[in-house]
């Protein structure tokens, strides 16, 4: 088949429209604004990090050593290019989250993504199970991620376009003995997406969650003692037969593995994605 010179220009130029149209659809009029709950170590860490070096302004939380925070808050700033401020928000309390909120939109912006990654663990059997670390975990685990989604939701939907990435767990698909706080807000916050994501549907808002397997972060390193303990055993016993058994793989997911998801999340190609469980555990819930 051979073109006229005029038909090859016309079709030139109609690639190029196409192009310029895809490059708008993906690239913002301005960085788009992310905030990660609990991202002062671990697998939140890894997502701030990974969404600065795709080009957004993030917002870090959560607890630690303020020198290393701001230390980490200044590095994301100079290696990415992009403007990273901190939270000390107790993900915990609803009226420290809603500050965190009027403090982001005040200094960046209305936020673009949110990931709600903040959790804690706690190992015990149910009848010993504290009853003040039942109500932690429910609080940081499920709760504050309906404060979040609740006022991140309104200017999502004015903006026509929101994502929001909540990291569950193997644990929202599938329970362990011992981890019935943890288990029951995995799960919890699995349904939440479900339901978050159909309201949101239609307004350009896309809700999902990752569900890791063990990341050998410290909260991992945390339970491996914690588990040792419950089930009587030593922490290799516990890394060989109880995690790594959990997992087809024989291997710790990696924090990167988890970040990549979250990116791959914010971008075009994942837009009819949305209420999905995102499993990244080996194989684990495939068994
Ligand atoms: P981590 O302990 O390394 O990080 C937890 C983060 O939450 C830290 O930044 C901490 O400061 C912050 N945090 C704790 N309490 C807080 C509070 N009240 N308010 C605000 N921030 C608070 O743990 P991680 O392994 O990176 O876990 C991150 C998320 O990933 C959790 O939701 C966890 O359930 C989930 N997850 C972890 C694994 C794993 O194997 N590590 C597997 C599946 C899911």
């Amino acid at each position: 088949m051979s073109f006229t010179a005029q038909e090859l220009e016309a079709r030139k130029q109609a690639i190029a429209k196409s192009r310029s149209e895809e490059e708008q659809r993906e690239t913002p009029a301005r960085r788009r604004i992310a905030i990660v709950t609990g991202s002062t170590s671990g697998i939140g860490e890894g997502i701030a990090r990974a969404l600065a070096a795709s080009g957004c302004n993030v917002v870090i939380n959560g607890f630690g050593d303020a020198l290393a925070i701001e230390r980490m808050r200044m590095m994301i700033e100079a290696e990415h290019n992009v403007t990273c401020l901190y939270s000390n928000a107790d993900m915990t309390k609803s009226e420290q989250i809603e500050g965190m909120f009027s403090t982001v939109k005040e200094k960046l912006g209305p936020v673009d993504i949110l990931v709600n990654n903040a959790g804690v663990q706690h190992v015990s059997p149910v009848e010993d199970f504290p009853v003040e670390k039942w109500n932690l975990i429910i609080a940081l685990n499920l709760s504050s991620a309906f404060h979040t989604t609740r006022l991140a939701f309104p200017d999502m939907k004015a903006r026509k376009w929101g994502r929001i990435i909540n990291i569950a767990s193997a644990h929202a698909l599938v329970a362990s003995p011992f981890k019935s706080a943890y288990v029951a807000a995995k799960h919890g916050i699995l349904g939440f997406t479900k339901s978050t994501a159909l309201e949101g549907a239609q307004h350009g808002i896309r809700v999902n969650a990752i569900c890791p397997g063990y990341v050998r972060t410290g909260l991992v390193e945390n339970q491996i003692a914690d588990t040792a303990r419950a089930r009587g055993i030593s922490e290799e016993a516990v890394i060989r037969d109880v995690l790594l058994a959990a997992q087809p793989t024989k291997e710790f997911v990696k924090v990167s593995d988890v970040a990549a998801m979250a990116v791959f999340l914010t971008t075009e190609a994942a837009n009819q994605i949305n209420g999905a469980a995102l499993s990244i555990d080996g194989g684990w819930v495939a068994q």
